[in-house]
């Protein structure tokens, strides 16, 4: 096997091979160089981890709020000695700028540790007075969880989901995305080296046809939280039916930065290419239809278009790079298309959209940040989620126009508004078809609060005691006085 690096599955507290032999090659995306093989597990594998995570479970299940989230804790102190090689491994593995990846990834995965933790240390029993009764509410686990993550934010979105979910009495089998596996690995070591119970955690890998369609089916998976795309989404939530299981869906966005006439125009501008731009626009959250009041269209479109020009393109692990390299060659093409399709649309390119080429590094996944106007609001380029560096640019006179435009899509995720008046960004976000709206600022994150999307964005929320709330069930005792 030489120097190849090769993933094992985690099962009932023990790394271990696939049952086949047969393997994805996991490829950098800033240098096409290979990083590691990652197991295809089929049903057996899916069989072995499931039944680990439901040997696991009356056990942990038994223990207290208290004592769960010392583990959480553990978790965390362990996460946190690993900072710097999450950062390095989340930089290689997804080609995002190692800034990025200290500054979000790498914090956020230890922080979700410590932040529920502290939310189920502190859970409280809900009563209910009556005359003569009194109800009070307990929450139970619900069993074994099926944790289905993309590529975009690996151990971010992966912690998000195993921390509320062990928090709250359940065992889990992850299953990261093929594309980026390291740090879901990473967090499997953390939690070996720590002694965390066998079965707690299991981890499978795998692709998503075989291994994560095998686990959403798997009679034993009583749950199944999902995130990534709105088509799998579907497939998910279809298979899940069947026998019922609690289903979250995170799925994708199309979301709107809105520029009014009376914005600080500074402060907007880098905050609207923040929102286009960051981890190369391939967050769910990004804003990638830019609405802009007539007034100031040309004004804020060349501030733009200087500032997104301004962004250094290279290498992800300079700690000076603004921009990384998309994650697939496949990707890649998907954003070339619909930068072609954007001129066939009748669109004008600003800037970018040719290949870009950092030194040395010729064989990756590559290509400068887009930005295009003249698009109807109608086209698909301003409709369907494209997931990449393309930002589209919108005129509005009048606040009705706005709002029909900005809702004129299946999405419902998130959206930024730009304004002084802040009773007019409230009103305008209260008339908006999202779930979440941030004025004058994007992707300004209170662990607290409801996250999650409407339309085909998805189906729950995560965050504070909505994730707690979807990860146990809440059963009602009621005690007739004497
Ligand atoms: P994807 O849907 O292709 O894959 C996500 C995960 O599902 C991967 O682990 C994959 O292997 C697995 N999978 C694929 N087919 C499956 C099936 N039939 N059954 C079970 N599992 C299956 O998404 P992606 O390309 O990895 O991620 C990008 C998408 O994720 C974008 O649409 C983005 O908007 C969305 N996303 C949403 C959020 C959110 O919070 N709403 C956050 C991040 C990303």
């Amino acid at each position: 096997m030489g120097d190849e690096v090769y993933l094992m599955n985690y099962i009932g507290g023990k790394f271990c091979p696939q049952t086949s032999d047969e393997w994805i090659t996991n490829l950098n995306p800033a240098t096409g160089d290979e990083i590691c093989k990652v197991p295809i597990s089929n049903s057996k594998d899916v069989a072995e981890a499931i039944k680990s995570a439901k040997i696991a479970h009356p056990s942990w299940s038994k223990l207290t709020h208290q004592e769960r989230s010392v583990w959480l804790d553990k978790i965390a102190n362990k996460l946190e000695e690993m900072f710097e090689e999450i950062a390095q491994l989340e930089s290689t593995d997804t080609g995002k700028p190692i800034s990025l990846s200290r500054s979000v990834d790498a914090k956020r995965s230890v922080a979700n540790f410590r932040f529920f933790s502290e939310m189920i240390k502190n859970l409280k029993t809900e009563e209910f007075e009556m005359a003569d009764a009194t109800n009070y509410v307990i929450q139970k686990s619900i069993g074994v969880g099926a944790l289905i993550t993309p590529w975009n934010l690996p151990l971010y979105l992966l912690s998000w989901k195993v921390a509320p979910a062990i928090g709250m009495g359940n065992t889990v089998v992850c299953k990261p995305s093929e594309l980026t596996p390291m740090t879901a690995d990473l967090l499997m070591r953390a939690v070996h080296d720590i002694g965390l119970p066998a079965g707690v955690i299991n981890l499978i890998h795998g692709n998503g046809a075989e291994t994560g369609s095998q686990l959403v089916e798997n009679s034993g998976i009583d749950f199944v939280s999902f995130t990534g795309g709105t088509v799998t989404g579907s497939k998910v939530a279809s298979s899940a039916a069947s026998s019922f299981k609690k289903l979250s869906l995170e799925l994708g966005g199309k979301n709107s930065s809105i520029v009014f006439a009376d914005c600080e125009i500074d402060k907007t501008v880098a905050g609207v290419v923040r929102s286009g731009f960051l981890n190369q626009g391939q967050i769910c959250l990004c804003g990638s239809r830019i609405f802009i009041e007539e007034e100031i269209y040309d004004d804020f479109k060349s501030r733009l278009v200087d500032a997104v020009e301004d962004m250094k393109i290279g290498n992800p692990l300079d700690e000076e790079t603004d921009l990384g390299a998309l994650i697939s060659r496949e990707h890649l093409e998907k954003i070339k298309y619909y930068s072609n399709l954007a001129l066939e649309e009748g669109g004008v390119l600003l800037t970018g959209g040719i290949p870009c080429l950092p030194k040395n590094l010729e064989k990756g996944n590559w290509i400068a940040p887009v930005v295009v106007e003249g698009l109807s609001h109608e086209s698909r380029c301003s409709k369907e989620e494209i997931f990449g560096p393309i930002v589209t640019l919108h005129k509005f006179k009048r606040e009705e126009d706005l709002i029909k435009m900005v809702n004129n899509t299946r999405y419902g995720l998130a959206g930024s508004i730009w304004t002084k008046d802040i009773e007019k960004g409230k009103r305008v976000s209260e008339s908006i078809q999202t779930g979440m709206i941030w004025i004058n600022t994007w992707l300004h994150r209170d662990l607290r609060v409801p996250f999650g999307g409407v339309k085909d964005s998805g189906i729950g929320r995560e965050g504070g005691r909505w994730s707690l709330s979807f990860f146990s069930e809440p059963m009602n005792i009621c005690i007739k006085h004497e």
